[in-house]
């Protein structure tokens, strides 16, 4: 088949990819337990549900503007007052199908070819490839000291004439690094001096833990909207827990707004009005939704880390954030012959049917990616599990479902 250069060259999405080998194994029965799920396990928000199906008993469910309805534009308007401390107009937004198609359609707007994008590892695995769906080079830093924390005199020298942008994410998936408000500081003023695009992926952006304070990088520059070269990416998917709702939206420049608008008009024409009057609920409705999920990740994030530190070889930067963890496991890898993490992760699922998502694909070779976005009893389970793929200190026999396995590779 004659398949473009361009496609062939997109990685399959590991973690979509894990969560459907978890799920056809679950479904044939067996017990696994998904570590690797990027989402909340809460129920979808009342006063979404409500607002979906009042729209839905209506029955007008028909295309909107291609750049979101006005209601969802006031809603997020107000929710960028509130949370940024910013006062935007509806032309200064674009909604999407999730904040996946929002951060596209910046890039598809922004790049032209061998224009260069700096994404800070670890990374979210979707930038690199997004930036390759546009004929854009993605340039990964990553920090030279050993932590998940960027720092500018690395960013400076990755910089070329060729730098388009730079994309941030904190809370950092896959890390749960909450970056330092110096460093959003200087990175902000670098950017609007060197005329380089700030994509700030502020998914995440409520969902940090012990009084880390999560600062807006509008905070930083006293450039008005028109003109700065901060972009703001948010969505419902992560602090709603409303990830198969796929709405997504973009703060920027109109003038950006507008080519992104004429590029989601040609391609989506528009995001579903029913999703959207779901989206407005949400963000118009109770916010305590928020911070139950936001409580139920802190309280999972101890027990990560209580659980971790029984590993003789794994080394754990805490999460200061988000629903991830991201151990070190280099240290097991030559005792379970695996030569990278990928075999690794591998390894744990066929032995203890735990799916975890290998570092590699998020620049971040021997360490493992856990999301504590599931029950305490699952966490628990599935690291107890893994301590017995991996660390001899840990008893020889399992319990796996009702299936008792004695190990007998270590
Ligand atoms: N950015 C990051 C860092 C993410 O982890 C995700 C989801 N995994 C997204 C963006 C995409 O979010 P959405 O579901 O709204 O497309």
């Amino acid at each position: 088949m004659n398949i473009s250069r361009l496609a062939r060259a997109i990685a399959e999405s590991p973690t979509l990819a894990l969560n459907e080998e978890a799920r056809i194994l679950r479904e044939r029965g067996e017990p696994v337990i998904n570590m690797s799920i990027g989402e909340p396990k809460n129920k979808t928000p009342m006063n979404a549900i409500l607002s979906s199906a009042t729209k839905l008993s209506g029955g007008d469910i028909k295309y909107t503007p291609p750049d979101g309805t006005p209601s969802l534009k006031k809603a997020i308007i107000r929710y960028t007052e509130e949370n940024y401390n910013k006062v935007v107009a509806p032309e200064n937004i674009i909604i999407s199908a999730g904040a996946k198609q929002s951060i596209f359609n910046i890039l598809y707007s922004i790049i032209n070819p061998q224009d260069e994008v700096i994404i800070l590892a670890p990374h979210w695995v979707s930038y690199p490839e997004m930036v390759k769906m546009v004929y854009g080079i993605p340039v990964i830093v990553t920090p030279e000291d050993g932590t998940f924390h960027p720092r500018m005199e690395d960013i400076e020298r990755a910089v070329s004439s060729y730098t388009k942008a730079i994309i941030v994410n904190s809370p950092n998936n896959p890390s749960g690094e909450v970056y330092s408000p110096d460093f959003i500081a200087q990175i902000v003023d670098f950017c609007e001096r060197k005329k380089i695009f700030l994509i700030m992926d502020d998914i995440y952006h409520k969902l940090v833990f012990d009084g880390v304070v999560w600062k807006p990088a509008y905070q930083y520059t006293n450039t008005d909207i028109e003109n700065t070269m901060v972009i703001v990416v948010n969505g419902i998917a992560k602090l709603y827990g409303m990830t198969g709702f796929r709405i997504g939206w973009v703060v920027t420049n109109r003038k950006l707004v507008e080519v992104m608008t004429n590029v989601q008009a040609q391609t989506t024409s528009c995001t579903s009005a029913l999703l959207q009057s779901a989206a407005e609920g949400a963000l118009n409705g109770m916010q305590s939704v928020v911070e139950n999920l936001r409580l139920t990740f802190q309280n999972n994030r101890w027990v990560v880390i209580e659980e971790l530190k029984t590993f003789k070889g794994v080394r754990l930067i805490p999460p200061k954030g988000t629903f991830y963890a991201l151990p070190d496991f280099r240290s097991y890898l030559p005792s379970c012959l695996a030569k990278d993490s990928i075999e690794l992760s591998r390894i744990i699922l066929k032995k203890a049917l735990v799916v975890t998502v290998p570092g590699k694909e998020f620049g971040m070779e021997g360490h493992l990616r856990l999301s504590y976005a599931g029950s305490i009893k699952e966490i628990k389970e599935g690291i107890e599990r893994i301590k017995w793929v991996l660390d001899p200190s840990s008893p020889n026999e399992i319990y796996i479902g009702d299936r008792k396995l004695v190990r007998d590779w270590l």
